[in-house]
């Protein structure tokens, strides 16, 4: 890019335009996962949607490669792009709710502790991820689950607008009566379609406190646990959310010393009601063997949602894969245990998503996300620091992903996969061929193509 060129762009911005040599252009490009070391032509960092507008027109009439970043969270990084425009929305995190309504319009580079923040401050929620840091913009537009999506569904089953910037540098909004197929590919179809400069959702009464906490359990009496967390998940009511993590046990205050460091199970549980109701109703995971520590406990809301922030912070190197399950039936839990066995570092982890409820409410046709009838996620996750593990890790991954496969686990959540592009099929299965011919219409050239790519139908 030529420097006159880029200080036309830089004068056209309210926001600012970062270049490889200015101060803070390493910490801006840098991303959650420390393996991603991409270097921008420029950074810029959009004030408003005139910004949006400007720097896509500027990268399209040029043909430079662009990404869009929100919180920079996603695995791949596919946030960050060599040698192009980073279009950055991280300046761009306002939240406004509406009480009387029930709906929070949020701008597409906020944070869900943003959110969180600025809802609940109205005793009001939606569901969102675990990690407060992640951004609204990837997860919403990849599907979005949490603790509360087994009571209110996905974030996209709770998206009731979205205002977009489009490849020709058109401004639109998506809605069930503004151009509703391009809605339908919003919901799942991930950064495909446009740069989403406002979102809004619908908003619940929640909280303000939710019973919440982790339980953890000897590796020993993990098999047993798990099949315990199989039967309740069967009949669980919906206000309660409960993940299984097969990890590495930090040293956390609750538990004794001579666990740390040791293989667990720890089963991390919400209720999202009365708190005396949920520890009944969380009774029955606990009975098939004896935990070894536990911090379940009322909560605020806005707490629980920030409580695994420490667990995941930005910088470490991180690879994932995602498999959906039915069930956990025999071998699985046992297979997973196993598999624990041989977790390359401290800091990885088999994590097993709960599904069900208000998720399966909706047809797998009716968004773009598909995996509707999937009761779990099991998600192998690597993370590390050193560079001279990346193979051993990935590695790892790779082959507990594989064993996933073989025993009866399918697709895969786009905001959960480490490799861009190779499995968008896979994780869009029956909607693949709809998405692709929304690509054709609304980004022919495949401009933005940095994310989980689907090309546009009738260019292979
Ligand atoms: P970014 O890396 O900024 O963006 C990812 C991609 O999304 C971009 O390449 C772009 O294509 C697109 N994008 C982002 N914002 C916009 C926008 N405004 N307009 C258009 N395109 C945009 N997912 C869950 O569902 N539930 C969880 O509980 C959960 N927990 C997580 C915890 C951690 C620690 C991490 C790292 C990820 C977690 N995820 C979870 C996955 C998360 O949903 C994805 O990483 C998601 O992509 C993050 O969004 P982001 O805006 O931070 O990502």
């Amino acid at each position: 890019m030529l420097d006159t060129e880029l200080a036309r762009l830089a004068t056209a911005l309210d926001g600012v335009l970062i270049r490889p040599d200015d101060a803070d252009y390493d910490e801006v490009r840098a991303v959650w996962n420390g393996m991603i070391d991409r270097r921008p032509g420029a950074i810029a960092r959009c004030a408003n949607v005139t910004d949006v507008k400007t720097a896509l027109d500027f990268a399209r009439e040029r043909g430079l490669l662009i990404s869009a970043r929100g919180g920079g969270h996603h695995i791949a990084g596919t946030a960050v792009c060599d040698d192009g425009l980073m279009i950055d929305l991280s300046a761009m995190r306002a939240v406004s709710v509406d009480p009387d309504r029930r709906t929070a319009l949020v701008e597409g580079g906020a944070t869900l502790a943003d959110l969180d923040r600025e809802t609940q401050a109205f005793g009001l929620a939606t569901p969102g991820g675990v990690v407060s840091t992640t951004g609204v913009g990837g997860l919403t537009l990849g599907a979005g689950f949490g603790w509360l999506s087994r009571l209110h569904g996905l974030a996209i089953d709770n998206l009731v607008q979205a205002e977009l910037v489009t490849a020709e540098g058109r401004e639109v909004r998506a809605s069930e009566d503004e151009n509703p197929e391009l809605f339908w590919g919003l919901r799942g179809g991930g950064g495909n379609f446009g740069i989403v400069t406002a979102f809004t959702f619908r908003l619940h009464e929640v909280g303000p406190e939710v019973l919440f906490g982790p339980t953890v359990y000897r590796l020993d009496d993990a098999v047993d646990v798990l099949r315990g967390y199989r039967r309740f998940a069967a009949t669980a009511p919906r206000q309660c959310c409960v993940w299984a993590d097969l990890m590495t046990a930090p040293p956390l205050p609750f538990l004794s010393e001579q666990v740390h460091g040791t293989r667990v199970l720890t089963l991390m549980q919400c209720y999202a009601g009365d708190p005396a109701e949920g520890e009944k109703v969380l009774a029955p995971l606990h009975e098939p063997a004896k935990p070894i520590g536990s911090a379940v406990m009322p909560r605020p809301y806005v707490e629980a949602q920030q409580l695994l922030d420490g667990v995941y912070e930005k910088g470490a190197r991180n690879y994932w894969t995602s498999r959906n399950f039915a069930g956990l039936d025999d071998p699985v839990p046992e297979m997973l245990v196993d598999l624990t066995r041989t977790l390359p570092t401290p800091q990885s982890d088999i994590l097993i998503c709960q599904f069900g409820g208000a998720i399966g409410d909706v047809a797998p046709e009716a968004t773009a996300y598909p995996h509707r009838l999937a009761a779990f996620a099991v998600a192998p996750g690597a993370r590390w620091i050193e560079p001279s593990d990346d193979a051993a890790c990935v590695d790892w991954v790779r082959g507990v992903t594989a064993r996933l496969s073989s025993s009866g686990g399918e697709g895969s959540y786009v905001n959960f996969v480490s490799e861009s592009e190779a499995r968008a099929r896979d994780a869009y299965g029956a909607n693949f061929e709809r998405l692709a011919a929304l690509k054709a219409i609304w980004d022919p050239g495949n401009l933005f193509r940095l994310n989980q790519n689907i090309p546009p139908a009738g260019t292979g």
